[in-house]
């Protein structure tokens, strides 16, 4: 008798895992890291993100 059961996760109910997580990690990046060494975006992307970046207390001066 084992108590060991294993259980398979249907592939379909870890897609929008597969597909969030990265790109959540990508919005923290863009958000909180990224000056536009990344993205190429010169200040602009620092520019719309700024006031984010201060609201959630990340360091930029
Ligand atoms: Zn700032």
């Amino acid at each position: 008798m084992s108590t060991l059961s294993a259980r398979h996760i249907p592939l379909s109910h870890l897609v929008p895992w597969l597909l969030a997580v990265p790109a959540l990690l990508l919005l923290g990046y863009l958000v909180l890291m990224d000056n536009g060494a990344v993205s190429q975006t010169g200040g602009y992307l620092h520019e719309l993100m700024h006031d984010g970046r201060h609201l959630l207390g990340v360091p930029c001066h």
